[in-house]
């Protein structure tokens, strides 16, 4: 098998056979051998009857979730099954284009790369998005390091020990290069695409991606950095603070024995609130994202944390 094409997919029945259409024509161009790796989402509308038909024309290997999972699961189910020596991720709802599958192989295959990451350098969505979506990108390229402009393309190629390598869970699909990057594919490239309005259904995604990926990048540089050495994180923050508290007890303790050798009468501590407000602050601040981390390494750790259930599956051909 030379390429595997993963397509996530949830509600999007009316954009499938045009899909895979288009697919099939770009590819019967290049002479190789290929499938498309459907993973339905838990779609409740009649995507699923639409891949039955489809199967029967097209070299579709597909899988139905038996709910909603997230796209992050449908990737890493697909990841697991694709057996293509490049394996190519793309959306189901048309806004990419498989007219750029030759030249990602090509990437990939003569140029030695082991991640091609699309860059929608003209996109197709509202301005709600594609602001906040710069800011978003801008500050991974900060935290990570690797100098992509467009993080969260849904058109990407791998070599396929890449795709073994990396597990996509909870929503890191948005950071599958910084996955990669850490797992020792250096290697990563970019190329700009094609981008194009969604023709049917509605995206999936509403204003909270910006909040969760946020979160989600914090704990990605955390794990990558501290995931195996807690302590270099835990021990030097609580030293800090510890630190700050042993001035402040000893500027206290100055000031009492200040006012008691001088005879000026103390003025009381408690009185300045602000005082309190930002010592409450610190406190529940550091609190909060030690619990945070806490969480995100149990997470990890956890046996089930990419587990789902597969309803059917099915394979063109059988
Ligand atoms: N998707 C999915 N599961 C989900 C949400 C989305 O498989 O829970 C798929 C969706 O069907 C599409 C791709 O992920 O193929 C990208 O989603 P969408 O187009 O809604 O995102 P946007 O383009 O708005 O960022
Ligand atoms: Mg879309």
């Amino acid at each position: 098998m030379d390429i595997s094409i993963v397509v996530p997919l949830y509600n999007e029945a009316d954009s499938l056979t045009e899909l895979c259409e288009w697919i099939d024509r770009v590819v019967k161009g290049m002479d190789i051998r290929y499938e498309i790796i459907m993973v339905d989402d838990g779609s409740t509308d009649s995507s699923w009857e639409t891949i039955q038909t489809l199967i029967t024309s097209y070299p579709i290997h597909a899988i139905q979730f038996s709910r909603n999972y997230g796209k992050s699961a449908a990737l890493h189910i697909g990841f697991q099954k694709a057996s293509g020596a490049v394996v190519i991720t793309m959306d189901a709802d048309l806004q990419d284009s498989p007219d750029e599958i030759p030249e990602l192989y090509k990437m990939i295959i003569s140029d030695g790369l082991d991640l091609v990451s699309g860059y929608k350098k003209k996109r197709h969505d509202p301005l709600s998005k594609t602001i906040p979506t710069k800011l978003y990108n801008w500050a991974t390229r900060k935290m990570s390091g690797i100098h992509l402009h467009d993080f969260n393309c849904g058109l990407k190629a791998y070599k396929n020990k890449v795709v073994k390598r990396i597990e996509v869970y909870g929503e890191m699909h948005r950071y599958i290069p910084i996955l990669a990057h850490r797992a020792g594919f250096k290697n990563i490239g970019e190329k700009v695409v094609q981008h194009y309005p969604r023709k049917h259904g509605v995206t999936k995604f509403g204003w909270e991606r910006f909040i969760n990926g946020f979160l989600d990048l914090q704990s990605i540089v955390f794990m990558s950095r501290f995931g195996k050495k807690p302590m270099h994180f835990f021990g030097s923050l609580g030293s800090l603070v510890f630190f700050i508290g042993f001035l402040a007890f000893l500027w206290i303790g100055g000031n009492k024995i200040y006012c008691l050798t001088q005879h000026i009468p103390e003025k009381n501590i408690a009185e300045e609130s602000i005082f309190f407000i930002a010592l409450t602050a610190m406190v529940i601040g550091t609190q909060l994202f030690l619990a945070g981390f806490l969480g995100e390494m149990i997470v990890r750790n956890a046996a089930h944390r990419n587990e789902y259930e597969i309803e059917q599956e099915i394979n063109h051909g059988q």
